[in-house]
């Protein structure tokens, strides 16, 4: 049956790849500052009061508090869930097709394929409810990420708690999918590659300056590279009204590619504006991030 090893490294793998683990600030700090040192005309904005104290910025620290507390409450139940589909899995599996035992692969091979297949699912799950997320009433929710006027790394947990359940519920069936069907073939095999307690693969894409994409760097890849990863300004993009619609992707920019919704860095014209445009004015306090999307899903359905 399933080793209690395995759900362990999964609530491992989730508490340690926080954007602000000290690793990935370092790495994007170093990012920045070597961008900067050959982009100089960018230099002011950077460190200026205007983007660091802007109204949206203070909102996005005081939010950053307020959601600690809210996702420890909403997340974790998900969390835990986790549990539940992996087993949910391994015995759906074990009823249709018996008990089966790949031996044909080593350890370490069954190792990188799990830790790479979690990685590539989770990306693939991701890429499809933020894309969700811009549809239909759930854009209403979607919209407080899209209020933010200015970027900085805190703008990553400007998510409203209903974006929260449905992110921890896919993460919850992804991470339990996948585990089960490997626990299923390779059984005792089975087991995650980490760095610093976090899946290989995310730790060292998160490394690559993640913090980044919720900043004014405007660190672009090459197009080639920007099929396949998304850059910090890819995501920025995504922030702009004019491509809102574009650059879904989480850290790979391969879905965005494969389904047509992807926008490169150099082909992309400047829109400085944020998302939602003249929206913003509706997020503009705590209670407003939390309770305008409802009014607005209600005077949806009055019109
Ligand atoms: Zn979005
Ligand atoms: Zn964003």
């Amino acid at each position: 049956m399933l080793d209690i090893q395995y759900i362990e490294a999964f609530e491992a793998l989730f508490a340690s790849h926080k954007r602000l683990y000290w690793h990935f600030v370092l790495s994007s700090i170093v990012i920045a500052g070597i961008y900067l040192y050959w982009h100089p005309k960018e230099r002011k904005i950077q460190g200026s009061k205007k983007l660091w104290l802007h109204p949206s910025a203070v909102l996005d620290y005081q939010y950053f508090v307020l959601s600690f507390f809210i996702k420890t409450w909403l997340i974790f139940p998900w969390l835990v869930a986790i549990n539940t589909v992996i087993l949910f899995s391994y015995e759906m599996l074990e009823s249709l097709f018996g008990f089966v035992r790949v031996t044909y692969f080593s350890k370490a091979e069954v190792m990188l394929m799990f830790t790479f297949s979690l990685f590539v699912v989770s990306d693939f799950t991701r890429y499809w409810l933020h894309r969700w997320l811009h549809t239909g009433w759930l854009w209403e929710f979607h919209k407080v990420h899209h209020s933010a006027k200015v970027l900085t790394p805190l703008t990553f947990y400007r998510v409203h708690p209903i974006e929260n359940i449905l992110f921890g519920l896919r993460y919850a069936l992804s991470v339990g999918v996948v585990t089960g069907v490997f626990v299923y073939l390779f059984a005792g095999y089975v087991g995650l590659i980490e760095i610093m307690g976090a899946n290989a693969f995310l730790y060292v894409f998160t490394l690559m300056g993640s913090n980044l994409r919720h900043s004014h760097i405007k660190l672009g890849y090459p197009k080639r590279l920007e099929s396949l990863f998304i850059s910090p300004y890819q995501h920025q993009l995504h922030h702009q009204v004019r491509y809102t619609h574009r650059n879904f992707g989480g850290y790979l920019a391969v879905w965005d590619t494969l389904f047509g919704t992807v926008e490169y860095s150099k082909e992309a014209k400047e829109a400085p504006k944020s998302a939602i445009g003249v929206e913003t004015t509706n997020f503009t306090t705590l209670s407003a991030l939390l309770i305008h999307p409802f009014i607005s899903i209600y005077q949806r359905k009055q019109r």
